[in-house]
C-alpha cells in the first residue's frame, strides 16, 4: 500500500511525503481510531487498494458527538481571535503541504494532479477566510418600541454541526463547511465520502498538528446510511451541511426533520452555457471546453447543456469537437486534462446517455468509448428536450449542445428543469445581460467567463440544487442562532 503512494512521490524538496499523511485511522476527540471491520479504498486510475480505513458503526459515531458536544464549551467560549489563530495556523499547514495533500488527492479521487493543487488553494482559502470571519461577527441593539427596554440581538454557535460531503472535490468541500463552522464556535463531526477518506484524515492530521484542540474537528469513516443516519438524527447534532446529490439530500432533510435541526444542502446542477454570436468565437469554445470537462465532468457547476445560437451553431460545433479530441484523459499523475470516473455507474451513465441521444438523433461527433473507468471525452451535438441528457445531470465528460434561435425560446428551455446551481452567459449586449441575469433560475451565473467561485462570494443554488449558502459573509449564518434579549431598565426617578 505504501508502495502505491511511494511511487507517486513529489520530485525532490524539502516537502513532506504524501504517506506522512496518510492516516488509516479516524480521528475522534483528539485520538486516532482504528477499527477490526474496515473499508477498502482505491485509486480509481489504477483499481489498486491504496489503504483501508475504519467502518465505524453507531456506537462510535454518538461518541464522536458526544465528545464534540463536550468540546463545545470550550471552543465556543474562546475569543474570537482565538478560535482565529487556530483556524490560521490550520491554513498554514495546508498551504504548506500542498503537494503531498495534492497527490494524496490524486491517487484516491483520480483528478489530475494539476486539478488536486488548485482544489488545495481553494480549500485553504476558505480557511483563511473564515478565520478572518470568526472575529466579524456582531449583534444588533435594535430601536425599542417599547419604554425602558434595552433591546439586544447577538449571535451564538448553534450546536454540533454534521459535515456529509461527496468524492469529487474531498478537501474543499470539508473546508467551505468545517471552517465556518468552527469560526462561528461549532465544533464538528465530519463524515466524508467512502471513496476519498484519506484526504478528510490527512486534513484532521494537519488539523491536530495545527494545535486545534480534541473534539473541535472529528472524522468518522464507515457506512454511509448508519453514520448520515446518526448524524442527522441525533439531537445533539444542531446543524447538517451536506454537498452530494439531490437524491440524497432529500432523503436527510426528511431525517433531520425529526429533531428539527438547521440543515444546509448543496446539492446536483444542471447548468446551462449559452452563447450568443457576437461573442469571439474561440472564447466561447475555450470557456464551454473548462466548463464541460474541468473535473472530468464530475463537478456540479458543469455546463450540462450547451446552447448555441443558430448563426454560429455549425462552426460552434466542429471547433468544440476539434478542442475536446484534443484533450488527454489518462492517470492523474500523467500529462493529462481528465482523469477516470469514479464509479462503473457513471461510466455506464455516460455511455446510456450517448445511447439514449444517438438513438433519437443526436450527432456524436467525437468520443464516447469507454476502457474501465476512463471514458473518452463525447460530444453530442443536436440534442433536443425529449433526450435524457437534457433533463438528467451527467456527471462525466459527455458534452450535449443544442440549437437555439432567440432569448425567448433559450430561457424558456434553460429553466425548463428543477435545478437551479449555476449557469454561463457568453453575449457582449449589455440588455441582454441584464435581462437573463434577472431571468435565470440559478443562485449563480459567469457572464463572458468560467471561473466564478472562491472563498468570497455565496456559492449556492436555488430548487433542487439546495439550501443555504457557503462561502462568503452570509455563510457563517448557517452555524449561528439570533437571541435576542429584552432588558428592562428602571426610569430616573
Ligand atoms: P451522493 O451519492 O449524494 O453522496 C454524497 C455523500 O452522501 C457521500 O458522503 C455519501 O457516502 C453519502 N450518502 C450516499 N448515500 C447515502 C444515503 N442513502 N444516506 C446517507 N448518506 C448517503 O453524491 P456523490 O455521488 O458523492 O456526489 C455527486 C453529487 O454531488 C452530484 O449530484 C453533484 O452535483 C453534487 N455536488 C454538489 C456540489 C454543490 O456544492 N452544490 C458540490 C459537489 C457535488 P458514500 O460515499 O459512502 O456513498
Amino acid at each position: 500500500m505504501n508502495a502505491n503512494f511511494n511511487a507517486r512521490l513529489p520530485d525532490g524538496g524539502a516537502e513532506r511525503a504524501p504517506t506522512a499523511l496518510l492516516r488509516q485511522a479516524a480521528y475522534v476527540g483528539g485520538q486516532w481510531l482504528g477499527g477490526k471491520d474496515t473499508i477498502p479504498v482505491s485509486d480509481p486510475s489504477t483499481g489498486a487498494v491504496l489503504g483501508q480505513v475504519p467502518n465505524l458503526g453507531i456506537t462510535e459515531t454518538r461518541a464522536a458527538i458526544e465528545l464534540a458536544a463536550k468540546a463545545m464549551d470550550r471552543w465556543k467560549a474562546l475569543l474570537p481571535q482565538e478560535r482565529s489563530r487556530h483556524l490560521r495556523a490550520w491554513h498554514d499547514l495546508i498551504v504548506a503541504n500542498r503537494e503531498a495533500l495534492a497527490r494524496l488527492m490524486t491517487a484516491e479521487q483520480g483528478k489530475p494532479v494539476a486539478e488536486a493543487r488548485g482544489e488545495i488553494d481553494y480549500a485553504a482559502s476558505f480557511v483563511e477566510w473564515f478565520a478572518e470571519e470568526a472575529k466579524r461577527i456582531d449583534g444588533e441593539m435594535p430601536m425599542s418600541h417599547l419604554p425602558n427596554r434595552q433591546m439586544t440581538v447577538c449571535s451564538q454557535p448553534v450546536g454540533v454541526v454534521a459535515c456529509i460531503t461527496p468524492w469529487n472535490f474531498p478537501c474543499a468541500m470539508i473546508t467551505r463547511k468545517a471552517a465556518a463552522a468552527m469560526a462561528a464556535g461549532c465544533t464538528v463531526v465530519v463524515r466524508p465520502a467512502s471513496e476519498t477518506p484519506f484526504s478528510a484524515l490527512a486534513l484532521a492530521a494537519l488539523a491536530e498538528e495545527a494545535g486545534i484542540p480534541p473534539g473541535v474537528f472529528n472524522v468518522v469513516t464507515g457506512d454511509a446510511e448508519t453514520i448520515v443516519g446518526e448524524l442527522c438524527t441525533n439531537r445533539l447534532v444542531r446543524a447538517v451541511s451536506f454537498t452530494g446529490s439531490t437524491s440524497v439530500g432529500k432523503k436527510l432533510l426528511a431525517l433531520g426533520a425529526t429533531t428539527i435541526k438547521r440543515m444546509s444542502m448543496e446539492l446536483g446542477g444542471h447548468a446551462p452555457f449559452m452563447v450568443f454570436p457576437d461573442v469571439d468565437l474561440d472564447t466561447a469554445v475555450a470557456g464551454a471546453i473548462d466548463a464541460k470537462f474541468q473535473t472530468t465532468g464530475q463537478d456540479c457547476l458543469a455546463a450540462n447543456r450547451i446552447y448555441v445560437h443558430a448563426d454560429i451553431y455549425d462552426a460552434f460545433v466542429e471547433r468544440f469537437t476539434a478542442a475536446t479530441r484534443h484533450l488527454r484523459t489518462g492517470d492523474g499523475f500523467g500529462d493529462v486534462d481528465l482523469g477516470p470516473l469514479m464509479h462503473g455507474r457513471a461510466v455506464d451513465k455516460c455511455l446510456a446517455q450517448i445511447a439514449d441521444a444517438t438513438a433519437k438523433g443526436a450527432r456524436l461527433t467525437c468520443g464516447g468509448t469507454a476502457e474501465g473507468l476512463f471514458v473518452e471525452p463525447a460530444v453530442l451535438a443536436d440534442v433536443t428536450p425529449d433526450m435524457a441528457i437534457f433533463h438528467e445531470e451527467t456527471f462525466g465528460p459527455v458534452a450535449a449542445i443544442l440549437r437555439f434561435e432567440t432569448e425567448v425560446e433559450l430561457l424558456a428551455s434553460a429553466n425548463d428543469t428543477d435545478y437551479g446551481l449555476s449557469a454561463y452567459l457568453f453575449t457582449h449586449d449589455h440588455d441582454r445581460i441584464c435581462r437573463i441575469a434577472d431571468a435565470i433560475g440559478v443562485g449563480m451565473l459567469a457572464v463572458n467567463c468560467v471561473k466564478m467561485t472562491g472563498h468570497p462570494i455565496p456559492f449556492g443554488g436555488m430548487r433542487d440544487s439546495g439550501l443555504g449558502r457557503e462561502g462568503g459573509r452570509h455563510a457563517i449564518r448557517e452555524f449561528l442562532d439570533l437571541k435576542y434579549v429584552c432588558a428592562a431598565y428602571r426610569g430616573a426617578s
